[in-house]
């Protein structure tokens, strides 16, 4: 569990109602990445207004993060206070006790991450995985506004992912619906860290074409690009049939260091795969931010949702 201090300089908490108008409304955005932490804030309209980051320390994590976050929220500009913060990390997530669940990151395991920031900075806390996150972020300001039926798919250390259908963000039992990384794409293939063979994660995500290249993304071989876009499809062509999309968004690490190339293996083996009537045109697009867009939109999402039920309230 990591040490807990509070974020330094100490925010004071605005009354509410205080927020201006909707162009002044910001949001902490805070990505928890196996490597390295990141926050910004983020105006309504999704500018990134002020950004950092840093390597995740080996011991002393929160004093770290709260360090962070403490330096983005002094350098907001015109000194409006965000009104909610969205956090952004590796799945699984519990969502009741508002932790981190992955097995990557076992610093974060059984610590009230959500409760936490919220005493620290005095804002609500919306806390999921990067891919839903992904999902809500394309909605709100990406490639997917307008678009009720899509699938998110985040490639970055791991593979994770959001599904939204009718408009709506698929939640499942626990609130963790979406997980594409574990989709099986070869059979008796490769070990994955779910226990399982052949999982999207264990060829896709960057920490496993990592571990088996043992080079950085970006001296990746294009035999793995080229393996890496053919995975992707296979799992792109199964959920798009299952769910019924016609738009599927990518993004993170792995697409950002492939770039083109991936996309055209995608869509070459897609050709081969996706042939009926309904999926036929189906359209895979690299996403439009990064993850500090994907923690704004749990944040904007937290406060929409506190607007609602306020509203309600008085009526
Ligand atoms: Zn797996």
């Amino acid at each position: 569990v990591p040490d807990r201090e509070p974020i330094e300089p100490r925010v004071v908490p605005r009354p509410t109602g205080s927020e201006g108008d909707r162009t002044e409304r910001r949001y902490l955005a805070i990505d928890l990445g196996v490597s390295r932490l990141a926050a910004g804030v983020v105006d309504d309209d999704g500018r990134i207004l002020v950004r950092d980051r840093v390597t995740t320390p080996a011991r002393h994590v929160w004093p770290a993060l709260t360090r962070l976050v403490g330096r983005v929220l002094a350098a907001s500009p015109d000194d409006v206070r965000p009104v909610a913060a969205g956090v952004s990390c590796v799945g699984p997530v519990d969502h009741a006790a508002g932790s981190v669940n992955a097995p990557q990151v076992p610093t974060w395991h059984g610590f009230a991450i959500r409760d936490e920031l919220a005493e620290a900075t005095g804002l609500p806390v919306e806390l999921d995985t990067g891919g839903r996150a992904l999902a809500q972020a394309e909605a709100w300001c990406g490639r997917a506004v307008d678009r009720p039926d899509f699938v998110a798919l985040l490639v970055g250390d791991t593979v994770e992912g959001g599904i939204v259908a009718g408009g709506r963000l698929l939640q499942g039992r626990s609130g963790n619906a979406g997980d594409l990384g574990h989709l099986v794409v070869e059979g008796e293939g490769r070990p994955c860290r779910c226990g399982g063979f052949g999982c999207l994660d264990a060829y896709a995500g960057g920490a496993s074409i990592e571990a088996e290249t043992n080079r950085p993304l970006r001296r990746a071989p294009s035999a793995i690009i080229e393996r890496t876009g053919i995975m992707v499809a296979r799992a792109i062509a199964s959920v798009a049939a299952m769910v019924d999309v016609r738009l599927v968004v990518v993004a993170g690490a792995v697409p950002a260091a492939f770039g083109q190339p991936m996309f055209d293996a995608v869509d070459r083996e897609l050709e081969q795969r996706s042939r009926l009537v309904h999926l036929r045109r189906l359209l895979v697009v690299p996403g439009s931010g990064g993850p500090l867009l994907g923690a704004a939109a749990l944040a904007r999402a937290r406060h929409r949702r506190a607007e609602e039920s306020a509203t309600a309230a008085t009526q």
